[in-house]
C-alpha cells in the first residue's frame, strides 16, 4: 500500500462517509474542509432504506437509528386542495418489502454520529479551514494545493466538495451548476410553535403549480422542519425577510390554509438556489475521483442527494480494498459501478420535479392517475432505487 495519506477533500456527508470507509478498511486518510468547523449547520433529511446496509457496512447504524424518527407514512398532498395525491405507508409493510426504515433525522445529528465514528479511527485526521484549490497527477502520487498556498502529498484525492467542486471544476472543466428557477426557504422550529391543526408525524410533501412545503418532525417530534421551495423570476435576489415575506405570500396566495400555518412560522433569512448538474460518465483522473454531489449533484425530489453521495463512499471504499496501489483502476470500477445508477436519480428527479409542481388540469389528470395506484405499485415504483446495490465485495 502507497504510505501516502488519501486526501478526502470536503467533509459533508459523503466525505466524512468515504473517510470513515477507508479508515475502517485501513487507510491513512485526510480530510481538508474549507470551513472552520464541520457539520454544524443543517436542516432535517430524509434517508431511504437503500442507505442502512450502507451504515451497517460503517459501523453506525445504531447511532444513525437513535436519532432518527420513524414516519408512519410519506405522502404527497394537492396543495390547494389537500387531497392525497400519493401517499406511501412507511410501516410494517414497507420494512417488510424493503428490509430496512424510511426515517427522517437532523442533519446535525446524522454529521454528528459520522463524525463520532470517525474520530474514534487513529488513521483520521480533519484539517478544517483548508480549501484545495488545485491538484497535480504525479506518477504515483497526487500532488494538491491549498488556497492559501500550503501543499499536500496523496496517495489519491477523493473530491467530495458538493455542488460548486472545485476538483470537479479542474477535472471536467469550468461548467456551472445548473440552477431551474427554483429556490429554497429551510427552517426548524420548536414544535409548540406549530398550529395545532398541522399533522405532524408524517413526511409531506405539499405540491401546488410553481411551488410546494416538505414538513416533518425531528429530534422525537421536539422541532419541525419546514423547507419553502418555489419558482421566482430572480432566484438570484438578496432581500431583507420582509420583502421575502411579501414574494413567499405572493407566491403561496392560493396554497391550502395549513401551508400558510406554516409559512407564519418561517425564518426568511437565508435562501438557496435549487440547482443540479447535467449527469457525466467521468468521474476520474488519474488518482482523483468524484464523490457526492461533486460527482452528481441532483434536484432533491427523491430526496436521495445524500444517499447517493453514502452509498458511492461505501462502493468506493469496497473497491479501493485490496486494490494494493493501483487506485486508478479501483476508481474506474467505482465510477462505472455508480455512474448510471446516480444519473438516473438526476434524470428521474427532474421528471418527479414537473410532477409536484402540476396546475390546472395537468395537476387534475396526474391526481386521478395516482388515485389508482396501488400499495405494491407504488413501492415497485420505488424499488430501484430503495432495494440499493450489492457491494463489489459481497459478489
Ligand atoms: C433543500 C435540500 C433538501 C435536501 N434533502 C435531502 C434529503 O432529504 N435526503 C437526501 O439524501 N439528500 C437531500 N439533499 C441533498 C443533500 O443535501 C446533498 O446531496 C448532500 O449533502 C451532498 O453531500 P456531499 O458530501 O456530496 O456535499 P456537501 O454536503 O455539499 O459537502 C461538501 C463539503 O465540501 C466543502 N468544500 C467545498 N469546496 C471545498 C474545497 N475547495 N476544499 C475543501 N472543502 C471544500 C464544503 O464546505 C462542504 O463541507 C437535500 C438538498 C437540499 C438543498
Amino acid at each position: 500500500m502507497n504510505k501516502l495519506p488519501i486526501y478526502v477533500v470536503g467533509a459533508g456527508l459523503g466525505g466524512v462517509a468515504a473517510a470513515l470507509g477507508l479508515a475502517r478498511k485501513g487507510w491513512q486518510v485526510k480530510i481538508i474542509e474549507e470551513a472552520p468547523e464541520v457539520g454544524v449547520i443543517g436542516y432535517g433529511i430524509q434517508l431511504g432504506p437503500n442507505v442502512f446496509p450502507m451504515f451497517r457496512h460503517l459501523g453506525v447504524e445504531e447511532g444513525v437509528l437513535k436519532h432518527a424518527h420513524f414516519p408512519p407514512r410519506v405522502k404527497m398532498l394537492d396543495a390547494i386542495t389537500s387531497e392525497e395525491i400519493i401517499g406511501v405507508d412507511a410501516g410494517a409493510a414497507f420494512r417488510s418489502r424493503f428490509k430496512d426504515p424510511y426515517v427522517v433525522i437532523h442533519r446535525v445529528d446524522l454529521h454528528g454520529v459520522l463524525l463520532d465514528a470517525v474520530r474514534k479511527m487513529p488513521n483520521v485526521e480533519i484539517l478544517p479551514s483548508t480549501a484545495l484549490a488545485s491538484y497535480e497527477n504525479k506518477d504515483d502520487h497526487v500532488v494538491i494545493k491549498t488556497a492559501d498556498g500550503r501543499s499536500f502529498e496523496a496517495a489519491a484525492v477523493i473530491g467530495s466538495d458538493g455542488l460548486g467542486s472545485a476538483v470537479r471544476r479542474q477535472m471536467v472543466g469550468e461548467e456551472k451548476p445548473r440552477p431551474i428557477g427554483y429556490v429554497a426557504h429551510r427552517t426548524i422550529v420548536p414544535m409548540d410553535q406549530v398550529s395545532k391543526e398541522v399533522a405532524v408525524d408524517d413526511v409531506i410533501l405539499w405540491g401546488g403549480p410553481g411551488f410546494h412545503i416538505v414538513q416533518y418532525p425531528l429530534r422525537e417530534r421536539s422541532l419541525f422542519n419546514i423547507v419553502a421551495v418555489f419558482r421566482t423570476e430572480n432566484i438570484y435576489e438578496r432581500a431583507d425577510e420582509e420583502t421575502y415575506r411579501q414574494v413567499l405570500m405572493k407566491t403561496y396566495a392560493t396554497a391550502h390554509p395549513l401551508m400558510h400555518e406554516m409559512l407564519r412560522t418561517m425564518d426568511l433569512k437565508r435562501r438557496w438556489v435549487i440547482a443540479d448538474r447535467d449527469p457525466i460518465r467521468n468521474w476520474v483522473d488519474g488518482r482523483v475521483a468524484l464523490l457526492g454531489d461533486a460527482a452528481h449533484a441532483t434536484l432533491q425530489s427523491f430526496a436521495q442527494g445524500a444517499c447517493m453521495a453514502i452509498e458511492d463512499a461505501v462502493v468506493l471504499a469496497d473497491y479501493m480494498d485490496g486494490s494494493k496501489d493501483d487506485l486508478h483502476s479501483a476508481f474506474k470500477a467505482y465510477e462505472k459501478a455508480r455512474y448510471l445508477r446516480t444519473a438516473r436519480i438526476v434524470l428521474e428527479s427532474r421528471s418527479l420535479w414537473e410532477f409536484y409542481h402540476l396546475g390546472g388540469i395537468e395537476a387534475e389528470v396526474r391526481n386521478d392517475a395516482c388515485r389508482a395506484k396501488t400499495m405494491d405499485e407504488i413501492y415497485q415504483c420505488l424499488a430501484w432505487i430503495y432495494d440499493g446495490v450489492k457491494l463489489p465485495k459481497a459478489g
